[in-house]
């Protein structure tokens, strides 16, 4: 029986207007809320899940690390993951995988941490981590777009320590637990599948679908790096058919962190 539970890493700003690209303030100020500055509070909810044999978290959040250069983005309200994890009854070092959805900041930050002495240490010390292939290949060679939201000092240390497994097909982690690829956000995002019950299933997609009011087809942030993908991405998990009730946890959706689709149609 795989059972889950969101954890809240913190809360930053991001534009609105970035957030929503061609979307005009008038339709998406009606779904998502906004400061006098036109800046929307975002959050960053990661996912833990685990049945008998395995814990597996679902994104690390911005992390504790180098926060200073990223201070634009106003982080506030952060709760460290190892504690968070700590919280649901297990020790960082139980959990055996960590699905990274990509390589953003606000996704893997935290990754690794910084110790007393300055030291840059693995946060889950015993997971495998696992990375869309070609996101991966982003990360060490970044476009002109992203190359200020990979940091070396989150992954690095993983990819050195043996515990970095790439993903260049889907595939059913285990028994319950599917990873599908989708690009536009970022190229190779894993999105998680997780069978909840008999009839239900708990989706994780990452920024394919950052909040709740990007379900709409063409609702795509002016962050994606290939905005048709983006539509053909999220066409895709409309359509996936999974025969199931489906839940989404949305990442970043500060006020519906999850939501249960009635309807195929987004
Ligand atoms: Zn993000």
């Amino acid at each position: 029986m795989i059972q889950y539970r969101i954890l809240e890493t913190g809360f930053f700003l991001a534009d609105g207007g970035a957030m929503f690209g061609a979307i005009p303030k008038r339709a998406w100020s009606r779904k998502y809320p906004s400061d006098e500055q036109n800046c929307c509070l975002l959050a960053m909810n990661c996912l833990l899940v685990w049945n008998e044999d395995r814990v597996v978290l679902l994104d690390t959040g911005v992390g504790s690390k180098d926060l200073g250069k990223l201070s634009y983005y106003q982080f506030s309200r952060l709760n460290d993951i190892a504690d968070l994890v700590r919280s649901q009854g297990f020790e960082p070092a139980q959990v055996t995988d960590v699905v990274l959805s990509h390589l953003h900041f606000d996704h893997c930050g935290g990754c690794t941490y910084r110790d007393s002495l300055d030291r840059l240490k693995i946060t889950f010390p015993k997971a495998m981590h696992w990375v869309g292939k070609s996101q991966w290949e982003s990360y060490l060679s970044p476009n002109e777009l992203e190359k200020y939201s990979f940091r070396a000092q989150d992954m690095l240390p993983v990819a050195e320590a043996g515990l970095l497994r790439l993903v260049d097909v889907d595939f059913e982690l285990f028994e319950g637990f599917g990873l599908k690829l989708f690009d536009g956000h970022t190229q190779g995002q894993l999105v998680s599948f997780i069978e909840t019950g008999e009839d239900k299933i708990c989706l994780f997609p990452g920024d394919v679908i950052p909040t709740k009011a990007h379900l709409s087809g063409e609702w795509i942030s002016a962050y994606d790096i290939a905005p048709l993908e983006s539509l053909a991405a999220k066409t895709k998990l409309a359509t996936f058919g999974t025969g199931k009730k489906e839940t989404f946890v949305f990442y970043h959706d500060a006020y519906t962190s999850i939501f249960h689709s009635t309807t195929k149609k987004f």
